[in-house]
């Protein structure tokens, strides 16, 4: 099989070594940054004292709190001379964590980028549209260098403006696009819309990520692009995208191992979950200078896909994300994640694209409501067919997430839209 470098293949032998050996590599470079100086010390961890794999565990989690302590640059290993990049991750609230990078860091990303697009048939013949945010956010930049690496053509489109996106698309024949989740159904459906066939374009590959989707939603965006959409997952903290990646198979995102090591802990203990259970996604960077992260706690809950993949490789395979250890609803006491509703949304042809959860309060006690775009040929004057869809819908969640939302049928196109990734749960309820 054709493969982007030898490291895609190793064996599982061969890729412990080398985790083994660029684990003590990274421990020993992480340790001049004031942060794990600190804190490995006081661990009692030095490189030498990493005998096996297992040893791992000795090194105290990191997390999104850690980073945001250490703001701005309290993790650099080396001095801003050598840094030649940074970006910063998505969240909301309070410092962003930043990531600094230097030349090296720049290059081994690119690769990992060039060697996850290659895995699902990206080539330099091919016409790459990346339609996502640049700016800090890592999804543009990452996916672009990886796509220059491959010798592609490189459109950076950027976000929004559907009708540009298009004129670009059939003009320049794109055979390969990048596009969040989200905006990929609101383009699918934009397309169709203004009645034109995605037979017409090019577009053979849609590389799907930076937020999480259902298998429905993927299969959606297939049929409404008449592509291959293929999960790519990645977070700034561990470079941006290109952490795990889906091959051919769709059957899961192999992580590559040699660049990063994973563990799924229970969020309570921090103990490894058994082999194919949901937990917490832990990683380590094993190959970044500037800045490393070791034992980085995520937040977003998955597990490994137990046995090997029909396409040879063994690096592992992670499900795609089900959820965020912290966006997790609690309702009545009932845990609900978003994908959850999605999934049970996503199975009914007449319900569009675009969906929002709102968290709200009656009579102090938690409710959720569930306003759901509605595709436009379903949208109808008459009350008892929309009825008689909104008691179905109610009916379907109500056996997924075990209490009864309330279901509000929108009209297409009516419900906020976001350009980055999509913000579907609202919490109205009142603070304090
Ligand atoms: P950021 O560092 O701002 O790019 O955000 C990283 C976060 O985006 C991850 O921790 C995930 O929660 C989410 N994310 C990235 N890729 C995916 C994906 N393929 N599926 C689901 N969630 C994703
Ligand atoms: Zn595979």
């Amino acid at each position: 099989m054709e493969c982007f470098d030898r490291a895609e293949f190793l064996s599982r032998e061969e890729l412990a070594t080398v985790q083994l050996a660029r684990l003590r590599n990274v421990v020993s470079q992480a340790m001049r940054s004031p942060f794990y100086g600190a804190r490995l010390r006081e661990a009692g961890v030095s490189p030498d004292s990493l005998r096996s794999l297992d040893d791992l565990r000795r090194i105290p989690c990191t997390t999104k709190d850690d980073l945001r302590s250490q703001y701005p640059d309290g993790l650099n290993t080396l001095p801003v001379s050598e840094m030649v990049r940074m970006h910063a991750s998505s969240g909301t609230t309070g410092s962003p964590t930043v990531i600094h990078y230097t030349q090296n860091d720049i290059n081994l990303w690119a690769d990992l980028m060039a060697r996850s697009m290659h895995m699902v048939g990206v080539r330099r013949e091919d016409v790459f549209q990346n339609i996502t945010g640049y700016g800090l956010f890592t999804g543009g930049l990452g996916l672009h260098y990886g796509a220059e690496r491959l010798g592609c053509l490189t459109i950076p489109a950027g976000p929004g403006n559907t009708a540009r996106q298009l004129k670009f698309m059939r003009d320049f024949r794109t055979t390969v696009a990048h596009i969040i989740p989200s905006y990929a159904l609101y383009f699918g459906a934009a397309l169709r819309d203004s009645g034109q066939d995605p037979k017409d374009l090019a577009l053979r590959i849609a590389l799907i990520g930076a937020e999480p989707h259902t298998e429905e939603t993927r299969g959606r965006i297939e049929e409404l692009l008449d592509v291959k959409a293929y999960n790519s997952y990645g977070l700034s903290e561990m470079n941006g995208p290109g952490v795990a990646f889906e091959c051919l198979q769709q059957a899961g995102m192999h992580i590559w191992e040699d660049a990063y090591i994973a563990e799924i802990v229970d969020p309570e203990t921090l103990e490894p979950v058994a082999e194919g259970e949901v937990g917490e996604l832990v990683m380590t960077t094993l190959c970044r200078q500037g800045m490393p992260i070791l034992r980085y706690r995520t937040k977003d809950l998955t597990r490994f896909i137990p046995g090997p993949c029909a396409c040879g490789r063994v690096h592992r395979r992670m499900d795609r994300i089900l959820g965020r250890a912290d966006d997790m609803l609690i309702i009545k006491g009932v845990n609900i994640y978003p994908m959850q509703i999605e999934q049970v949304l996503m199975g009914f042809p007449e319900v569009g694209e675009n969906y929002q959860i709102e968290m709200e309060q009656e009579n102090f006690i938690d409710q959720i409501r569930v306003k759901v775009e509605l595709k436009e040929e379903f949208f109808v004057e008459d009350m008892r067919v929309l009825r008689d869809l909104q008691k179905r819908i109610t009916g379907k969640l109500r056996d997924e997430v075990l209490i009864t939302p309330r279901i509000d049928l929108v009209q297409h196109n009516s419900l906020p839209k976001a350009e980055g990734k999509a913000q579907r749960v609202v919490d109205n309820r009142p603070k304090g």
